[in-house]
């Protein structure tokens, strides 16, 4: 049986501001007298009616194996019970239940909840038995020639095929071949590093930050893609480490490497959908120099109206050894202003060895800030407000 997550509107909360049916790039969106309602023929996931709605009510999933047609959905009155199709497809393939115990690792025993506003994302829409096809449409090296860290900026495209993702999110590489016994490769896990409309807007394409590991299998594959290349991905994986959508957000994020990626992700969102957000973006990132900060240049470009950022660099000759957590402490008016406002997250990513530290700093700058780390660490987690991806 195929099943498809059906896009609806809640006509309960609905306020009929119409906001929705302007924002749809595609005129996905239709209404009548009594309601507004998502052609699901239509309907290609881009999220960009999400955020705008005042209400919420446009956030609305089911999973279905027969779409409810748009006669339906004006005659209701509210939304229809979730039938158990939706359990009966979440989590029971291979590869669900692989990225699961991989993201689970990852996020180090915080018990993770999405943040209240964050979009519904859709998880495992393609399998190892029905993977989305991608075409490389490009593949940049993003660390300096010089260093021995090669970092690449890989662009996927899955032409007419709609691929939804969210900021925060993973997808799986299924590198071709097989193993010496015979057993394809199990698949590789990767942040997405576009936002959810695209690195090229609303082409169904998005951009990944890998580094060459080196005897690494699927790192160079990666790595060594060529333009027109075909990729088999499997995904989207991770229904917790997403973007909040309310604009109020203050959003700080704290990585190392690679761990960029989903950060990226999100402040390219930011600058798209909300370039006058009230809420503030605060980066730490660390790397060894310049050279080795994946996206250094166009980061430095990014307007100091739009995110705050501190590069942190461990191995530069001409300064100490300084990592994020360091950082953080020198910078901790900042954050612990951000500390005590409810609208604050929190997300580390990277280096597993970077956890520690970083929240060491973060105890440090509550407790000066008269907060309580313990309760308040345990409140954000609670609500969604403290994200940890570490590897
Ligand atoms: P890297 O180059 O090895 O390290 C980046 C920086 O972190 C270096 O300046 C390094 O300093 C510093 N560092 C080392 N130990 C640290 C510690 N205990 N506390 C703070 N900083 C520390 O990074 P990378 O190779 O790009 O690796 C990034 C990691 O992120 C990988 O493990 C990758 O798997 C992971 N990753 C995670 C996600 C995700 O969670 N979604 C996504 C992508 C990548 P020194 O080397 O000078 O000590």
């Amino acid at each position: 049986m195929s099943v498809l997550r059906q896009h609806l509107i809640d006509p309960e909360i609905c306020i009929r501001c119409n906001t929705c049916e302007e924002t749809c790039p595609i005129d996905a969106i239709t209404h009548n007298d009594d309601n507004y309602v998502v052609d699901a023929d239509i309907c290609n996931y881009c999220m960009d009616c999400i955020a705008p709605c005042p209400t919420g009510a446009i956030d609305n999933w089911r999973m279905v194996s027969e779409p409810y047609t748009l006669e339906a959905q004006f005659g209701w009155d509210d939304l229809p019970e979730e039938t158990h199709e939706e359990s009966d497809v979440s989590g029971h393939t291979a590869e669900d239940a692989e990225a699961l115990a991989i993201l689970e690792k990852a996020h180090s025993g915080v018990k993770a909840v999405p943040p209240h506003s964050a979009s519904h994302p859709y998880l495992n829409v393609f399998t190892r038995d029905n993977p989305g096809l991608a075409k490389v449409v490009g593949n940049y090296r993003i660390t300096s020639a010089d260093t021995d860290s090669d970092i690449c900026h890989i662009v996927l495209d899955f032409g007419s095929t709609a691929f939804p993702v969210l900021e925060g999110q993973s997808i799986g590489i299924l590198p071709p071949g097989t193993t010496a016994s015979g057993k394809p490769h199990v698949m590789r896990l990767y942040s997405i590093a576009s936002p959810r409309d695209g690195e090229r807007p609303n082409h169904n394409n998005l951009a990944l930050t890998v580094k060459r590991v080196e005897g690494g299998l699927a790192s160079n594959f990666v790595c060594d893609l060529k333009k027109g290349d075909e990729v088999k991905v499997v995904g989207p994986f991770g229904d917790s480490f997403l973007m909040p959508n309310h604009p109020e957000s203050n959003i700080i994020m704290i990585c190392t490497g690679t761990g960029s990626a989903p950060f990226r992700a999100m402040t390219e969102r930011r600058r798209r959908q909300q370039p006058q957000a009230s809420g503030r973006l605060v980066l730490f990132f660390g790397a060894r120099t310049p050279g080795e900060l994946p996206y250094f240049g166009p980061l430095n470009k990014l307007p100091d109206s739009l995110i705050h950022k501190e590069l942190v660099f461990s191995r530069e000759p001409s300064r100490g050894r300084e990592y994020v957590q360091d950082r953080m402490l020198a910078r901790s008016d900042l954050v612990g202003n951000l500390l005590g406002s409810e609208h604050t997250h929190i997300y580390i990513c990277g280096l597993k060895g970077m956890e520690k530290g970083v929240e060491e700093s973060l105890r440090i700058i509550a407790e000066k800030h008269s907060l309580g780390w313990d309760s308040l660490r345990e409140e954000m987690v609670r609500m969604g407000r403290y994200h940890v991806e570490t590897y």
